[in-house]
């Protein structure tokens, strides 16, 4: 199972929540800008690490969603997500 890391930039974010609709993991935070909570996911169970510092929120899984993170990072129209296989 790969293990990946997700990346928000969060300068980089502007609230268009269109990663939201390809992963369900990627939620509103308190500050109207995305943040990635693993129990977002109504469907399996949350099992991700999240950080949120210094603008810049990082996940990491360790499951076979990576495609569901990829797709939220395409539609991203300001490039503010980063997923990236940080090994097995
Ligand atoms: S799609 Fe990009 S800009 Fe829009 S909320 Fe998600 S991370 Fe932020």
């Amino acid at each position: 199972m790969p293990r990946y890391e997700v990346t928000i930039e969060t300068d980089a974010c502007d609230g268009i929540f269109a990663c939201l609709t390809r992963d369900p993991r990627f939620v509103e935070g308190a500050d109207g800008l995305a943040t990635i909570d693993p129990d977002g996911d109504p469907i399996y169970d949350g099992d991700g690490t999240v950080t949120d510092a210094d603008g810049r929120v990082v996940a990491t899984f360790d499951d076979d969603r990576i495609d569901d993170a990829k797709r939220a990072a395409a539609a991203c129209p300001t490039d503010a997500i980063l997923v990236r296989e940080v090994g097995e």
